[in-house]
């Protein structure tokens, strides 16, 4: 079969399959990005697969880096453009469960598909845009099945991520699981042990954020994968409520840990125990803070001056957009209006500074002066004080002789 029509991106990455060929090299695209091609999807990035070593690929190309080189890739580097160059291999002895502690290259594209997980994966593409398909994923791809290649239980006993990605692709993709690709999940789930937090939880995000979530997850749960996720053990009722949300796909990662968190109905105090056992990052987790406290407002409340002011518009038009999943309408235009009407949108904009709060009251610094500035930051975002100079340096007198 033939690719109609071959996406700009493959097409950008022709010379470099060619260049390989003309080296007396085979090359294919392999991956992701053909099943997407296939599945006429955006394609994010084209991997290409070669019986090169990479010794003979740095031969070839001038600008290469090391990514992966035991691993058998190398990036390469054209114009603004960069590409993960693979060459065949097979993946020899997994002692472990997980990645393989050894890859052996090999010179057929063959060898190479058969250590790919699932049949949909399986497929490579030739310069011209030819299918090749030696284990049947076109079939898959047409029927929206994810069917480990090959034998499934040897397949999640070599490296258990699989399992994990198998269950996202059903939700990324809304195929269904093949019987005996899922009745392995279930038998080996506890494999999952094996796995870094940190791998689990790439694909689990991806899950989350896939195009029928329920997909994924109701096999997650089923499958007891669940189990073997940080902080879910007790929550596969809520993880089947989390399914049942209204259907919309969930727009960025701190949404979609957000409205799993409160569907679990964990405490503001475990939160951050429970997404740092999840070894996501800090950034994430304040996002995940801010969203659930702005979205416990919003459920019961319009929005305060404070409120916006403390969270960003960023934040705020998240939040806005998770009520929807609560059968709430989401204002945002509103919201957003209200936010661009605060007089202030950041402590800078004050017209007066901690310095000129020490010289007027001729005092040292100290924890008066955090407080004072805090004072008056909400006064002016609630609009209790003009954001004047001498507005707010009255406001400040008053306030300390109060005290
Ligand atoms: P995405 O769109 O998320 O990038 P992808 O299928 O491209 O999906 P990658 O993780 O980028 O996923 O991997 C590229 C390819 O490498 C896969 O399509 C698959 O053929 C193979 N692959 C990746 N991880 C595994 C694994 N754990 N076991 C076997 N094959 C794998
Ligand atoms: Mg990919």
């Amino acid at each position: 079969m033939k690719l109609e029509i071959v996406p700009d991106e493959f097409i950008k990455a022709s010379d470099i399959l060619k260049e390989i060929h003309s080296h007396g090299y085979e090359a294919y695209f392999v991956g992701g990005s053909v099943r997407d091609a296939l599945l006429g999807q955006e394609i994010h990035d084209v991997d290409i697969a070669t019986s090169a070593y990479p010794e003979e690929i740095k031969q070839i190309f001038k600008r290469t880096i090391d990514v992966g080189i035991d691993h058998g890739t190398v990036l390469i580097l054209v114009g603004e453009e960069q590409y993960e160059i693979t060459t065949f291999r097979t993946e020899s002895t997994y002692q472990d469960y997980r990645r393989p502690d050894k890859v052996t290259f090999v010179r057929t594209l063959k060898e190479d598909l058969k250590r790919r997980d699932f049949t949909i994966n399986a497929l490579a593409m030739t310069v011209e845009g030819e299918i090749i398909d030696l284990f049947d994923g076109m079939s898959d791809l047409n029927q929206q099945i994810i069917r480990a290649v090959g034998n499934p239980k040897e397949r999640f006993h070599e490296d258990a991520l699989r399992m994990m990605r198998g269950l996202r692709f059903a939700s990324q993709l809304d195929f269904s699981i093949e019987d005996n690709t899922l009745a392995a999940i279930q038998e080996f789930h506890s494999l999952l042990e094996k796995i870094s937090v940190e791998r689990i939880a790439v694909e689990f995000s991806k899950l989350l954020l896939g195009k029928n979530r329920r997909a994924g997850i109701l096999p997650f749960v089923e499958t007891e994968c669940y189990q073997y996720c940080p902080g879910l053990k007790q929550s596969g009722d809520a993880l089947l409520r989390f399914a049942d949300f209204p259907e919309r796909r969930i727009e960025t990662e701190a949404q979609a840990w957000t409205l799993l968190i409160k569907t679990i109905g964990l405490k503001e105090n475990d939160l951050r125990s429970f997404l740092k056992s999840w070894k996501l990052s800090n950034h994430l987790l304040q996002e995940v803070q801010q969203l659930l406290y702005g979205l416990e407002q919003r459920l019961i409340a319009d929005w305060q001056a404070i409120d916006l002011f403390d969270l960003g518009l960023e934040a705020v038009v998240s939040v806005e957009k998770l009520l929807f999943y609560y059968n709430q309408k989401s204002k945002i235009e509103e919201a957003s209006k209200l936010y661009l009407s605060l007089p202030i949108h950041d402590r800078k904009e004050l017209t007066i500074t901690g310095n000129d709060l020490m010289k007027s009251f001729d005092k040292n610094p100290g924890k008066w002066l955090g407080d004072l500035i805090q004072t008056i930051e909400r006064a002016v975002v609630d609009g209790q004080v003009e954001n004047t100079r001498e507005a707010l340096l009255s406001f400040a007198k008053d306030n300390l002789e109060k005290e």
